[in-house]
């Protein structure tokens, strides 16, 4: 799935990264102007787990079961949907996290 899009506005590959919804386009973090947003990460970024209490009730309580808080994951892969970005972590890659509880590390 992921591996197949580039950023329309630099072309940098967006490796990791699924879209799931229409159309297929989405920018990197550089092209995006927010590039601590962890939604726009990439395969091997660094993101840091820095806001517990954002997103969904179950959102945090996964992250709390395995995440702790200030330390720094690095991404394995990133699906985007609509209303929502899911982050799957090394060392944790049976779980997905919502983007919203992390910064996106430069
Ligand atoms: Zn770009």
């Amino acid at each position: 799935m992921g591996n197949s899009f580039i950023c329309p506005q630099c072309g940098r590959p967006l490796a990791g990264v699924s879209l799931h919804f229409s159309p297929t386009h989405w920018l990197c973090a550089e092209c995006s102007g927010e590039p601590e947003d962890a939604s726009r990460s990439r395969l091997n970024d660094r993101v840091r787990f820095d806001f517990p209490d954002a997103g969904y009730e179950s959102d945090q309580a996964d992250a709390r079961k395995y995440l702790h808080k200030g330390r720094i994951y690095r991404v394995a892969n990133v699906d985007v949907y609509d209303d929502i970005t899911k982050l799957t972590l090394f060392g944790n890659k049976d779980v997905q996290f919502n983007s919203v509880l992390f910064k996106r590390l430069q």
